[in-house]
């Protein structure tokens, strides 16, 4: 791209200076123009250093000059970072981002350059190899250093000592003696090259057919999107690692993309089951120093698979070949802060710029997905059975009206009465029930006051076990009150409605005698804890599992046979525009933990309407009628995915500013064909961290240039220092 030469031999004459736009990491409009100083030479893409103010700032060279500053006023670049340039590819994947999010190119720069002193020399770091020198002196401790450096291998004084289970002083005495010689090695240890045919799995037919389908994709070049469709436990994994394997054999790089809660160890095992090594890892638990080093290696194209959070989407890939999002439905590829990206569908994007194919992988697609496939935009790869002896659940609803539960308790006689009997025949048990915490609610019995968030439109919610109350939208936590804070009365504080924290004592008291893990966010802290909760479990050391969402990912459990939903309905109750289509994804997700080896699995959803078409699609097993009747009603409403929202909030701190923009705006937005504005409205979260909340939504038919006209109405008015106004194009809260 084009190299911009300052020419050194234009000494004679009137000097040309030579200018760029360069983009800072920074929430400003655009670019701004440096002059590059004689004798540098510069690049699109390269990574430099320019005076901002005061300060200066690390930003990539954008383009050529925008000129909207004199050539007498500029300032400039100071230094040339010697670092690999952002690719093109990856530039225009940012413009076309902040397009479409209607979000500043440089808040999206951000999200690209995340991984502080990346740019910076790796540096090296100094270990030692064993020589042909003996010391003079042998000891114990010290042929138990020279046998460990006896492979050849050179390593650290530390990774010599742990080896060797001696101290790091033992070590240095061998260096000192010239035993062991030093050598200089990068700080950043080089990522394993995983091996395309370290490890293949035996196919299914369906398998073998539809890994034929993607991998001739990837030979053949070019972009293609396909859907991986196949039911949890068919064996998608294994189809989408065929075609890894194949982007690895062309020497370029491919990128996993998982929900953060699906990235785990099981996951990568795998992965290193398959090829041999472990992937580059990316996700918010990384340390600063991991960062840089997988910053880097993907840079310089050494990592060459990364399985990674949403954000994986923005490292600066080398030569990126292949995408796989799997889970392609969960609602955790949206990003609501900030810029407000779906890495799902920035994947296709990306995929589409950089010309290469793209598999979104599922066993509950989303109707966007679905409704690409109808239209032949995407090419529909089916998985139709379980891999290997299992078979599906057999999924029956609890209608709770005619079953209901004791006074203060939640789980039917009827789920009692299965669970009795998994643990009879020394099976296990799950219940789900998507809601952390002892109890949602906590209500005074003597004046009826419910205890809020101070800074939220919000309940708190009962943690028991840490004897707090926490609000889950802000972080408030307090302890719990002994007296009423309203009224004064004491000991009149009941908790109302059930969490997980609740089920599992009820379950303690009806099943003593049983193993019972609870498994929330709250109870498994980190990764580590996660694992060990899954070993357990199918190490049969635990009978009955009571957990949220935690529990829905791929596990395999071969003794869990019943899956009990406490409450079905919940997720119906917030009746936005994914509702249906969510809760379906959920409970379906939740049910596949039923029966995965051997024993058949019974998933049973307690429900108090059991007719509810999401309900009877589960039962029946009819998901495809399911997702063409949501279609239908989608598409008569004109609501996505067959037109398009923009979600606007404005929030403050003073409830009158919000509301006096509110309403300037709500006179302002003019008429434009196939696009209406509904609100101004309270927010259904009035009141978050403190800060007041106003809803519009914006509603436009597919093709309508809804971001310009957004643009346009935002730009009429001046909005006040203090007020926020957050764009979420294709929003998924409603909140
Ligand atoms: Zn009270
Ligand atoms: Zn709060």
């Amino acid at each position: 791209m084009g190299q911009l030469k300052a020419d050194l031999f234009n000494d004679e004459g009137p000097q040309k200076q030579t200018v760029v736009s360069v983009l800072l990491p920074l929430s400003v409009p655009g670019p701004y123009d440096y002059a590059v100083p004689h004798g540098m030479d510069i690049q699109h893409g390269d990574f430099v250093i320019v005076p901002l103010g005061p300060r200066e700032m690390t930003g990539v060279v954008w383009g050529d000059a925008s000129g909207e500053v004199g050539h007498n006023r500029l300032k400039p670049i100071q230094e040339k970072i010697d670092a690999v340039p952002m690719s093109g590819v990856a530039r225009q994947f940012i413009d076309w981002i902040a397009g479409y999010t209607m979000s500043p190119p440089g808040a999206v720069l951000r999200l690209a350059i995340r991984a502080p002193g990346a740019l910076e020399p790796a540096g090296t770091r100094t270990v030692y190899r064993l020589c042909d020198v003996r010391p003079s002196r042998m000891t114990p401790m010290r042929e138990k250093v020279v046998a460990v450096a006896e492979d050849g291998f050179a390593r650290s004084t530390r990774e010599l000592a742990e080896e060797a289970g001696v101290s790091t002083a033992v070590v240095r005495g061998l260096v000192d003696a010239g035993t062991l010689e030093p050598t200089t090695l990068p700080a950043d240890a080089p990522f394993p090259s995983p091996v395309p045919d370290f490890n293949p799995a035996s196919l299914s037919a369906e398998q073998a057919l539809a890994a034929k389908q993607i991998r001739a994709r990837v030979i053949q070049g070019g972009y293609a999107a396909h859907l991986l469709d196949g039911v949890t436990g068919s064996g998608k994994t294994e189809v989408y690692f065929e075609a890894v394997a194949e982007v690895l054999a062309q020497g370029r790089q491919a990128l996993i993309l998982l929900p953060e809660i699906a990235l785990t160890g099981q996951f990568l095992k795998r992965f290193e089951g398959r090829f041999g090594c472990r992937p580059a890892e990316w996700h918010s638990d990384l340390s600063a120093r991991e960062r840089k080093r997988v910053w880097r290696a993907v840079a310089d194209g050494s990592a060459q698979v990364v399985v990674g959070a949403r954000s994986a989407l923005f490292l600066p890939y080398a030569d990126l070949g292949l995408i796989i999002v799997d889970e392609e439905h969960e609602g955790a590829f949206k990003q609501d802060d900030g810029v407000s990206y779906n890495a799902r569908d920035m994947s296709v994007v990306r995929a589409s710029l950089g010309g290469f194919p793209v598999v979104l992988a599922s066993a509950t697609p989303s109707l966007e997905t679905m409704v690409n496939v109808w239209s032949g935009k995407y090419d529909h790869l089916v998985l139709p059975e379980r891999h290997g002896p299992a078979v599906m659940p057999a999924v029956g609803a609890i209608d709770m009206r005619a079953h209901p539960p004791e006074k203060g308790e939640w789980v039917s006689p009827p789920l009692v009465g299965a669970i009795a009997d998994a643990l009879s025949k020394g099976e296990q048990a799950m219940l789900f029930l998507n809601r952390r915490g002892y109890a949602p609610l906590t209500l005074c019995r003597t004046c009826g006051h419910r205890i809020g968030c101070p800074e939220c439109d919000s309940w708190l919610v009962e943690h028991r076990f840490r004897r707090e109350l926490a609000c889950h939208h802000c972080g408030y936590t307090a302890p719990v009150p002994r007296t009423c804070p309203s009224c004064g009365a004491e000991d009149a504080l009941v908790a109302c409605g059930p969490g997980v924290e609740r089920i599992a004592e009820e379950i303690v008291q009806k099943f003593p005698e049983a193993r019972l893990a609870l498994l929330s966010s709250d109870s498994l802290r980190g990764p580590a804890a996660h694992e060990e909760a899954i070993r357990q479990i199918v190490d049969h050391e635990v009978d009955i599992i009571v957990g949220t969402q935690i529990v829905a990912k791929g596990h395999n459990f071969p003794l869990l046979t019943v899956v009990g939903v406490v409450d079905a309905d919940l997720g119906l109750e917030n009746g936005d525009l994914r509702a249906s289509e969510r809760t379906f994804q959920l409970l379906h997700q939740v049910a596949g933990r039923a029966g995965r080896a051997e024993r058949p699995g019974r998933v049973y959803l307690q429900s108090y309407m059991p007719e509810h078409p999401v309900m009877q699609a589960l039962i029946e097993g009819r998901r495809d009628g399911f997702l063409e009747r949501e279609a239908g009603m989608r598409e008569r409403t004109g609501y996505p995915p067959y037109g398009r929202l923009v979600g606007i909030v404005l929030s403050g701190p003073n409830p009158q500013q919000v509301n006096a923009l509110a309403r300037e705006l709500g006179r302002m937005h003019g008429n434009a064909e196939g696009i209406s504005v509904f609100g101004p409205a309270p927010a259904p979260l009035a009141l978050l961290r403190g800060r007041h909340r106003v809803r519009f939504l914006v509603k436009a038919a597919r093709g309508a240039p809804v971001q310009d006209y957004v643009t346009h109405w935002l730009s009429k008015v001046k909005i006040p220092h203090a007020v926020r106004v957050s764009v979420d194009v294709d929003p998924y809260s409603f909140l």
